[in-house]
């Protein structure tokens, strides 16, 4: 039994309209989805991912309006890295981002490989790094999408964990997770360790880094990542990863049916959000793959109370004019 890598990272907006028009518009991520954070329905949890949002593409956003800026520190997930297809289009980023005025970097060398970072326009530390190995199989590019196919953004790279101290985190990654080690080295001073899980690569490695400096994290604002999911293939390997966790001693919550896909969560030592999540069965359950996420969509028992969820969600201005609910 091996998680598959990175599933989905799911982070908070405030501002529901920006984040559209920036993760569709200027990333050119497809929406997939859109429906409400099942526990909270007067949010709404937006998904944007390649062409029909597989697994490992997946980038989501719970939209609370009135929450405050994100602080960061430890026990969080500091940066979030999407893979292109080569060089080449690292640098067809950096003029794109010059263009749309996005917040970036020059592209640098971070422990060999290649790194563009720039964030969303609520400082959401964001990245991209070409693919130079295979690793998982990348996603498929959305036709409509205004970003062309040799430089579309084909799934999550890895996900940055900052961390108090890198020894707890690493012993349940591996010892109960399964990731392996990959790399360590000093970066600016400060302690940083790779791991990989699955096939390895793009898409199935986390990046831990050490700031006994920093202050605990407490609460995750718009701009901060609120978890980050890993793959399983089927409903047994996701029992059966419930059961090891359990056994662990990780406080893991019973197993719960998103609808799109199941899940469970836990919080891994080092106090960040960790969720198993089943690759199936995906969002072209209850909408035709061509119009996915251009209505809301509710899963079967909420959907009874529809009325009374759309009157409390507030539409979402589109880009170009006109509003969506
Ligand atoms: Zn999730």
């Amino acid at each position: 039994m091996e998680l598959g890598g990175i599933h989905h990272v799911t982070a908070v907006t405030g501002d529901a309209g920006l984040n559209v028009a920036f993760y569709t518009g200027a990333l050119g991520l497809r929406l997939v989805k859109k429906t409400v954070n099942q526990d909270d329905v007067s949010a709404y949890h937006l998904f944007y991912g390649d062409e029909i949002g597989h697994p490992g593409t997946e980038m989501t956003f719970f939209d609370w309006s009135r929450i405050g800026p994100h602080v960061p520190g430890t026990g969080t997930i500091s940066s979030t890295a999407f893979r292109v297809p080569d060089y080449a289009a690292l640098e067809w980023w950096v003029e794109r981002f010059r263009e749309l005025d996005v917040a970036h970097e020059d592209i640098e060398e971070r422990n060999g490989r290649a790194t563009l970072r720039f964030t969303d326009p609520e400082g959401q530390r964001l990245e991209l790094v070409h693919d130079e190995a295979e690793g998982v199989p990348g996603g498929t590019p959305w036709e409509k999408s205004p970003v062309p196919r040799e430089t579309f953004i084909r799934g999550l790279d890895s996900v940055e964990l900052t961390l108090k101290n890198l020894s707890s985190t690493s012993r349940v990654i591996t010892d109960v997770m399964g990731f392996r080690q990959a790399e360590e080295y000093e970066e600016g001073g400060q302690k940083v360790a790779t791991f990989e899980v699955g096939l390895g690569g793009p898409g199935a490695r986390v990046r831990l880094v050490e700031r006994p400096d920093l202050p605990i994290h407490r609460f995750v604002g718009a701009g901060g990542v609120h978890h980050v999911a890993f793959r399983t293939p089927d409903e047994e390997e996701h029992a059966a990863w419930r059961e090891r966790l359990a056994k662990a001693g990780l406080g893991v919550t019973p197993v719960i049916d998103r609808y799109y896909f199941k899940s469970i969560y836990f919080r891994e030592p080092g106090g960040v959000l960790f969720e198993i999540a089943t690759d199936g069965p995906g969002f072209a359950t209850d909408e035709a793959a061509e119009h996915l996420g251009e209505t809301l969509s509710l899963p079967p028992f909420l959907e009874g109370q529809r009325r009374q969820i759309e009157s409390n969600l507030r539409p979402i201005p589109l880009v170009g004019g006109g509003v969506s609910r």
